[in-house]
């Protein structure tokens, strides 16, 4: 999509420094991180968001980046989340997982 910042992303016309790149998936810091670890999975393909994913494949590899990501940030055992929002509750209209962490009982440990 011509204007969609994701797709801009993926084409190379934004620089980004990432945290995961091949043929089918970006990872990269979220621009305003709400927590130190906050980082976005990416489909390089535009598809706007999560029930209109006809690749089940492609869906086990966003969560499968998103596990090496927890293990890369040390995160496993202090707490995260990850989200998609859908339906009206996202921002950008190009399906992506928010990571973040560390949170809850065992962050400050
Ligand atoms: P959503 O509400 O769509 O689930 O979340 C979109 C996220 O994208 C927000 O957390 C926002 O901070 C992040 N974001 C928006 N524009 C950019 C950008 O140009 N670069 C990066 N790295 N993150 C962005
Ligand atoms: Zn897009």
């Amino acid at each position: 999509m011509e204007n969609c910042i994701f797709c801009k992303i993926a084409r190379g016309e934004v620089s980004k420094d990432f945290l995961y790149n091949d043929d089918e998936i970006m990872a990269f810091k979220d621009i305003n991180p709400v927590k130190p670890v906050h980082v976005l999975i990416v489909p390089k393909r535009h598809i706007p968001e999560l029930i209109a994913v006809d690749d089940v494949l492609l869906l086990a590899k966003l969560l499968q980046v998103t596990q090496q990501l927890i293990s890369k940030f040390e995160i496993s055992d202090k707490g995260y989340r990850v989200i998609i929002n859908g339906g009206g509750a996202q921002e950008i209209d190009h399906l992506h997982i928010h990571l973040m962490g560390p949170m809850g009982s065992r962050a400050a440990l």
